[in-house]
């Protein structure tokens, strides 16, 4: 049976983007500023300095994404500490730290995450009437994954 992580109104939203759309996540942020006004934003190093400048207002920055920032969003996830993921990764630059990227969508998806890998989609988050309510998040059971006998 899955459990429940209920989300609060106010969101814990993580931001990183990959050098080349990083314009597009601050185009993006500031034409919705006013709706991300009612959320708590954390972001990779680099994109959350860019996001506080633009947005004047704080936003928890960890490190930089390829010193392992993409890591400790990752982690937060697994703790529950994250609500949704805006990470607009770049689909025409390998990037040095492509394992984190692949371990960051994984295990946003292993905690039912929203994830928004590009604009339309983090459209489609932010507007939902999901935003404005708690909403019951549901994760997958791993109880038995967690008891198999090894
Ligand atoms: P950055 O990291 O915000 O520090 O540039 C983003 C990334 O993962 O490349």
């Amino acid at each position: 049976m899955a459990t429940i992580r209920k989300l609060n109104k106010r969101k814990h939203i993580a931001m990183v983007a990959h050098d080349h759309k990083k314009k597009d996540l601050i185009d993006w942020a500031e034409y919705n500023k006013a709706a991300l006004a009612r959320h708590d934003l954390l972001a990779t190093g680099t994109t959350g300095r860019m996001l506080e400048d633009q947005l004047d207002r704080p936003v928890k920055k960890l490190l930089s994404g390829p010193l392992g920032g993409d890591q400790q969003i990752g982690s937060l996830i697994a703790e529950g500490k994250v609500d949704m993921l805006i990470f607009f990764w770049d689909p025409m630059e390998a990037q040095p730290h492509d394992p984190d990227i692949r371990a960051l969508l994984r295990v946003a998806v292993t905690w039912n995450i929203p994830i928004a890998c590009d604009r339309a989609t983090a459209d489609f988050i932010l507007t939902s009437p999901l935003m404005h309510d708690d909403y019951e998040c549901q994760i997958p059971d791993y109880s038995e994954y967690v008891k198999r006998k090894v």
